[in-house]
């Protein structure tokens, strides 16, 4: 049995990125980028308005306020999409609307809140300081600036800037290709009916809905029978159509556990095989080649957490994204917390927040592995180290918030 932090390693360390695919823009979303994008323009591209209102020279109006209004001349109109090159003489100011282009004799632009129209008059009634409302060309971006690092991950927020840079193309790492397998005589679809002895099976649905929300379709394999031509013949379809295999139960020291005979029948190398950590494990991880191998403990929580805790990690890796930063919290527990196992709990909670502003954590209903709505309450993960057999409560104990 391995340590908790060793088994992240030991999966790092065999974990490798894809190669680079080119992608339109749109399918680019939740992929990391292969390349560094740099700019071929200044962003903005050109001095613009941020605001509706009037362009006017700074001094015209310096001494403008609500009980000293000044009356200027309206002399044209620039709006968003507009190219101008107008100049303002003193005593004119030209209406300018948001996004569009600002002439260079135009120093500020004021906000149509603060004047008022009277004809081709308008009445300024405030001053206003050199700059004021204009976004200016390059302030955001310089020509030739490294806008976006390589293995960033493309967010909407980052299709929304390479669109702005122009760029219909993009490099990114590929997705990989994931098969999921359930074992268990005991499992059923859930459009068949239930005989006595028999459970559905939920574990595909749960591994397969969390690698949806990494945007990548599971390849099911099904569920293999604890039956050794059965889980042999469903594996080597796994491992010849996916990057990383995922196959739930049959991975303990029951009588009828073969997934690891199979495993090595088809000379996957083992890394290591259990982890000193609660829910989990059972769990397994090999390589074929460059291929990945999960053995994922059968019990609902078990293989959920696993693959959140371990398998996605080593996902992101491969697709590029080289950071996996959790967001870890201290919060005060509203209650004692016990465990009797010599390994590492992750405990299913919830975190609150008091009157005050603090945050506290209470462990939710149902803590064993076969429990999954302990999970849909939960928010976070209470890491129960190791080496502690209680922790009490008000102890301010480690959280890491999950979706
Ligand atoms: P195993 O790891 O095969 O020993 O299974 C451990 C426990 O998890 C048993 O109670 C199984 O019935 C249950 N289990 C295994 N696979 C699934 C699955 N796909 N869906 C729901 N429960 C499962
Ligand atoms: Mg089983």
């Amino acid at each position: 049995m391995i340590q908790y932090h060793e088994a992240q390693k030991l999966i790092e360390e065999h974990t490798k990125t894809l190669q680079p695919v080119k992608l339109p823009l749109m399918e680019s979303l939740g992929c990391a980028l292969a390349e560094n994008i740099f700019t071929k323009t200044p962003i903005p591209i050109f001095d613009s308005s941020a605001v509706d209102g009037y362009g006017v020279k700074v001094s015209d109006i310096r001494n403008a306020s609500k009980e000293n209004p000044v009356v200027m001349k309206l002399v044209g109109e620039i709006k968003a999409g507009d190219s101008s090159k107008l100049k303002l003489s003193r005593g004119e100011c030209v209406r300018i609307l948001t996004g569009a282009p600002v002439p260079l004799s135009i120093e500020a632009v004021v906000m149509k809140e603060f004047t008022n129209q009277n004809g081709d008059k308008i009445i300024f009634k405030t001053s206003t300081k050199h700059g004021d409302n204009v976004r200016y060309k390059g302030e955001e971006f310089k020509k030739g600036d490294k806008a976006i690092a390589t293995n960033t991950f493309i967010s909407p927020a980052v299709v929304g800037l390479l669109a702005t840079f122009g760029i219909r193309k993009v490099k990114v790492f590929q997705k990989p290709k994931v098969a999921v397998l359930v074992t268990g005589n005991e499992l059923v679809q859930i459009d068949k009916k239930i005989k006595p002895g028999q459970i559905y099976d939920s574990n595909f649905y749960t591994l397969s809905s969390a690698l949806k929300e990494m945007d990548i379709d599971a390849i099911n394999l099904g569920i293999a029978k604890d039956d050794k031509n059965d889980l042999l013949k469903k594996i080597s379809v796994g491992l010849e159509s996916a990057d990383i295999l995922l196959v739930s139960g049959g991975i303990s020291v029951g009588e009828y556990d073969y997934v690891q005979d199979i495993f090595d029948e088809l000379r996957v190398k083992k890394i290591f095989w259990r982890i000193a950590m609660k829910p989990g494990k059972p769990t397994y991880f090999g390589v074929k080649g460059k291929k990945l191998v999960f053995g994922l403990p059968g019990n609902p929580v078990a293989s959920l957490l696993v693959f959140s805790r371990l398998v996605e990690p080593a996902i992101q890796k491969v697709m590029g994204k080289l950071e996996h930063k959790p967001i870890i919290l201290f919060a005060r527990l509203e209650h004692d917390l016990k465990k009797r196992s010599k390994r590492l709990e992750f405990v299913r909670a919830k975190l609150n927040t008091t009157e005050n502003g603090e945050l506290t954590v209470s462990a939710t209903k149902g803590q064993d592995s076969h429990m999954l709505g302990g999970m849909v309450e939960a928010n976070c993960l209470i890491y129960f180290p190791m080496e502690m057999e209680l922790l009490n409560k008000g102890t301010k104990v480690k959280v890491e918030l999950i979706h």
